[in-house]
């Protein structure tokens, strides 16, 4: 899906002109002309390290929503921005706030919405994580800084909490949006929290609760 996305925005800015005859262009060196070297470096362009990876898919969070974070770390989650860049409906403004533009780095990491709600788990697990905000560019700057203040023995635990609460802030959204309702800081939190309990008791939560 996050491929079929990243095609759909190249193509954007593709134009056809009638009447102009096709030329071939190898796009995998800078002069457009083939050399033998660029295609063996295309042999390990699927190598590129995404350091999100292993994080997203070691967490014990359930598949979809490994996968809805997967498309959130690569930016790919359907935004207000990305949904105006394609022209479908939108509402432009984050939802939680109300003051910002929505975008995937706003929505889950910059909102003062999502940094209250991380304040509440924080001090709830009580741990050192820095909070999400304004000083991070993305989910990706945020994340890796935050798991590395967190002992390794909880940090598979931590990787879940983080994909839950994504995907919690991202339904919260959606609810204000198709459904009218709107949850305070306190609700969504106390939601992950039961989410959490719930993941404890199914054995996704390996930590017990202190
Ligand atoms: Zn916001």
């Amino acid at each position: 899906m996050a491929q079929y996305l990243h095609l759909w925005d190249e193509l954007l800015q593709v134009r056809l002109y009638t009447g102009t005859d096709d030329t071939l262009v190898w796009c995998h060196s800078s002069y457009g002309t083939f050399s033998t070297s660029s295609a063996y470096s295309l042999f390990f362009a699927a190598n590129k390290c995404f350091p999100c990876a292993r994080p997203i898919w070691k967490s014990k969070a359930p598949a979809r929503c490994k996968f809805f974070m997967w498309l959130v770390a690569h930016g790919r989650c359907l935004t207000a921005d990305i949904l105006q860049r394609r022209g479908w409906p939108n509402s432009t403004t984050c939802q939680l706030c109300q003051s910002e533009d929505e975008t995937c780095a706003h929505l889950f990491i910059q909102c003062r919405f999502t940094t209250k709600v991380w304040r509440k788990i924080r001090s709830w697990a009580s741990t050192r994580i820095p909070l999400p905000g304004q000083n991070f560019a993305n989910t990706e700057d945020w994340w890796l800084l935050a798991r590395k203040q967190v002992p390794k023995v909880r940090r598979r635990d931590f990787d879940t909490v983080v994909v839950l609460a994504h995907w919690r802030i991202w339904k919260e959204r959606n609810s204000r949006i198709f459904e009218g309702a709107k949850h305070s800081v306190q609700e969504v939190f106390q939601g992950i929290r039961d989410d959490i309990a719930m993941w404890r008791h199914a054995g996704l939560i390996a930590v017990p609760e202190e």
